[in-house]
């Protein structure tokens, strides 16, 4: 038979792995109520639409990553997302939700795109994203950056470095977009095939290029920085006070434009040098025409996107930490009869807090005491209870300590259970 594998670029997450992922996402709960923001959760699949008029049809998500396919009844074409803003924006339009006010925000899950896969950057891969909506002040941009930074510290990650821009209003981006058509074609003959395509339809995006060929171009272009007014300066140099007084160190990249066409004045990325070219781990920025562009009205937001996959890299070559659960209970059984009796017991310890793992048939049956021991060891657990026939005759249960040493084995009648377990300090 063929061998079933899962889709390249899309991964398992298997234990104890998925323990660090869960302490992650534990972290994330507890940051988010820190800065009050809120859960929200949109669906996986939305209208392919939503991404082409949110994204920007010229840009490489909408151009060549996205999964869409049709839906078989209606025709309709769907898009796994690559990405979660446009749909929080949508539903934020659809639910209403800014009637009161502003609303801070935040998702975390999987998102799709259809890119090469290597270290660092899959098909199926979670993000985990801040916005905060109805929010036109500098004051937020510095606070979802601080949130940020905060989380970096929280985790232990310190070499992570904030590179930040201002992209300006859309009148002082078209200025800018006619200096730097006009100066790209005086080079149009050194630039590579993407280039050329985006000279008129996308020409900022150039600026981001990899290529090492086009880095004396585009480093020598019209900077967008120099054709901001007054009012987009003042945004970009008080969220810069913000950050200094806050004692958080940036520096001001202004080749950086973002991935979507949806930002305008602050952009921002977080990046390390640890993770070859896959080394942005968090990226965002303003996007205060989004609403608009999806037929809202206009709204303010700002917000930012961390990839899952690339922080816990850096925390796992930092060394994976201890976080595997701690177990407080291995049951052994050696009586298949005594299940029914042994399983209430445990069902009483559970309601009490402990976590409780119990032996049970494997395809070569309930195996000798010995071989369930090692088990019991190899579990990890505080302590071992053991339900074998003597002790169940006699109502009796056998508990072995098996990582404090200052405690002894001890058999107690079965009902005194309980006032042991609540003795126990439960690890959760
Ligand atoms: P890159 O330049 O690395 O392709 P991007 O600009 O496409 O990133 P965003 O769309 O801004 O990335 O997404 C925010 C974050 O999500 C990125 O900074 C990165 O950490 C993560 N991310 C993006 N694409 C992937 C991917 N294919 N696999 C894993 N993580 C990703
Ligand atoms: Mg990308």
């Amino acid at each position: 038979m063929e061998k079933l594998t899962a889709v390249k670029g899309m991964n398992d997450v298997l234990p104890p792995h998925s323990a660090t992922l869960e302490w992650f996402e534990a972290s994330i709960r507890t940051l988010m109520r820190q800065y009050a923001y809120r859960n929200i959760r949109t669906p996986i699949v939305e209208r392919t639409p939503l991404f082409i008029r949110g994204l920007g049809e010229v840009t490489d998500i909408v151009e060549k990553e996205m999964y869409c396919f049709e839906d078989r009844l209606n025709g309709d074409s769907l898009t796994l997302r690559p990405e979660a803003t446009a749909g929080v924006v949508r539903a934020a339009i659809e639910h209403n939700l800014l009637y009161d006010g502003g609303k801070r925000l935040y998702y975390m899950g999987p998102m799709f795109r259809h890119e090469r896969p290597q270290k660092g950057r899959y098909r199926q891969f979670d993000q985990i994203g801040a916005e905060a909506l109805g929010f036109s002040g500098p004051e937020v941009d510095a606070e979802l950056i601080l949130m940020a930074s905060a989380l970096w510290k929280k985790i232990g990650l310190m070499d992570v470095q904030l590179e930040l821009n201002s992209l300006g209003q859309p009148a002082e981006r078209l200025e800018h977009r006619k200096a730097l058509i006009a100066y790209l074609e005086q080079h149009e003959d050194k630039l590579d095939e993407d280039a050329k395509r985006r000279l008129y339809s996308n020409p900022l995006r150039i600026l981001d290029t990899k290529n090492p060929q086009l880095q004396d171009i585009v480093n020598a272009a019209p900077r967008l920085m120099d054709f901001l007014g007054a009012d987009s300066l003042m945004h970009f140099n008080t969220l810069t006070s913000i950050l200094e007084t806050n004692g958080i160190a940036f520096t001001v990249n202004p080749r950086l434009v973002r991935g979507m066409d949806y930002y305008n004045l602050t952009v921002f990325e977080f990046t390390t040098n640890r993770l070859g070219s896959q080394g942005t781990v968090c990226a965002g920025g303003r996007y205060d025409y989004l609403f608009e562009q999806l037929g809202g009205k206009p709204t303010p937001a700002v917000g930012w996107a961390l990839g899952v996959d690339r922080v816990l890299e850096l925390v796992k070559s930092d060394g994976e930490r201890a976080v595997e659960p701690v177990l407080d209970v291995f049951v052994i059984v050696t009586e298949a009869t005594a299940f029914p009796f042994v399983m209430k017991q445990i069902a009483m310890l559970r309601d009490l807090g402990l976590s409780v793992q119990m032996h049970a048939h494997s395809a070569t049956g309930l195996g000798s005491m010995k071989s369930q021991f090692k088990r019991a060891d190899s579990s990890g657990a505080r302590f071992v209870l053991v339900f074998a026939a003597d002790e169940m005759a006699a109502e009796q249960v056998t508990i072995k300590p098996m990582r404090d040493a200052s405690l002894a084995q001890q058999t107690v009648p079965v009902q005194h259970l309980p006032i042991w377990a609540r003795t126990l300090q439960s690890h959760d």
